[in-house]
């Protein structure tokens, strides 16, 4: 029997697994794409039923890979993705969502988000998400690499309020967002999507991570999945295309990591002192 995910709430109630899938780079080569879609499919079995994904992957191409995986289990999963910044005017957002519920083969995003921001007016493209939420297109909405002035920015904006989430960079080796932006975020009940949680596979092979890991019966991604796993309203979403990985993500929720081990990896990867801006991937 696994040990069950840790759950997160969003803003409108919706209680969901904190431990996902992400889908960057899926899609882009048909010669992968029964790999990629056994494992989500296989990510789902195991409760990763968070699936993230945007229209930008693959220009389009790993929401059509979602769209295989979900395939008759629409209902056991939370589909987040993404409007490009130049596609979220108040028509091109609406155009955009049509689009990936298209490629998704679904009616309903659970979850859509501005991917960076960019020309429009916040004020616009917050319009267009609460039209599209009002027809039932999408559950809610939200924001990725939003740094706290944007956040700031997006509240004061009609209807901002509303943001059920923004998805950033965070991982051991990025962790400038607990300075601000991470509690921030907690204290205002809006979950924080932590992307690329094993730095695109660059930190496994930092020594201290592999003693702590070892240490503890565990690989390096495993350490640096349970290390963000353990903040509140934080999820978590990592991409593989292999269904062992997607087995060894999953089981990173039955790490018992010591404070010790704990205090070990503050001093590999320490956590910031002041303020630094966001970066993204
Ligand atoms: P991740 O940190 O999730 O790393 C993915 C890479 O690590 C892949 O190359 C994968 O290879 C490899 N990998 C996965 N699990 C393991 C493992 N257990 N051991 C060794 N290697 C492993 O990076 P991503 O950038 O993909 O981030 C995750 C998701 O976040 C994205 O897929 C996307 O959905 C989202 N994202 C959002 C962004 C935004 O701007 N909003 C920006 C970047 C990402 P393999 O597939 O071969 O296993």
């Amino acid at each position: 029997q696994d040990d069950p995910i840790p759950t997160v709430k969003f803003p409108n109630g919706a209680e969901v697994p904190a431990l996902g899938q992400g889908t960057w780079a899926m899609g882009e080569d048909a010669g992968y794409a029964k790999a990629e879609i056994e494992s989500l499919k296989a990510g789902i079995d195991l409760g990763m039923t968070l699936i993230d994904t945007a229209e930008m992957y693959g220009d389009g191409g790993a929401e059509e890979i979602v769209g295989q995986a979900i395939k008759g289990r629409r209902d056991e999963v939370f589909i987040v993705s993404k409007v490009y910044p130049w596609n979220a005017s108040l028509k091109g957002t609406v155009e955009a969502c049509e689009n990936s519920l298209e490629r998704l083969g679904t009616d309903r995003i659970d979850l859509y988000l501005l991917h960076w921001r960019g020309n429009y007016p916040l004020a616009e493209t917050v319009e267009a998400f609460e039209t599209l939420k009002a027809a039932g297109k999408i559950g809610a909405w939200g924001v990725s690499n939003f740094d706290t002035d944007d956040m700031q920015e997006l509240l004061r904006v009609p209807d901002g309020a509303n943001v059920a989430a923004n998805q950033v960079l965070y991982n051991l080796s990025r962790r400038g967002v607990e300075f601000d932006l991470l509690p921030w975020c907690q204290s205002r009940n809006i979950p924080i999507m932590a992307y690329s949680p094993i730095e695109q596979g660059r930190i496994l092979h930092h020594p201290e991570l592999i003693r702590i890991a070892k240490a503890n019966q565990a690989t390096p991604a495993q350490v640096a999945l349970a290390f963000l796993l353990e903040r509140d309203g934080v999820f978590v979403i990592p991409k593989t295309s292999n269904v062992e990985r997607v087995r060894e993500n999953r089981d990173c929720v039955s790490l018992d990591i010591t404070d010790e081990d704990w205090k070990a990896l503050d001093a590999a990867f320490p956590p910031p002192t002041g303020k630094r801006s966001l970066e993204m991937l």
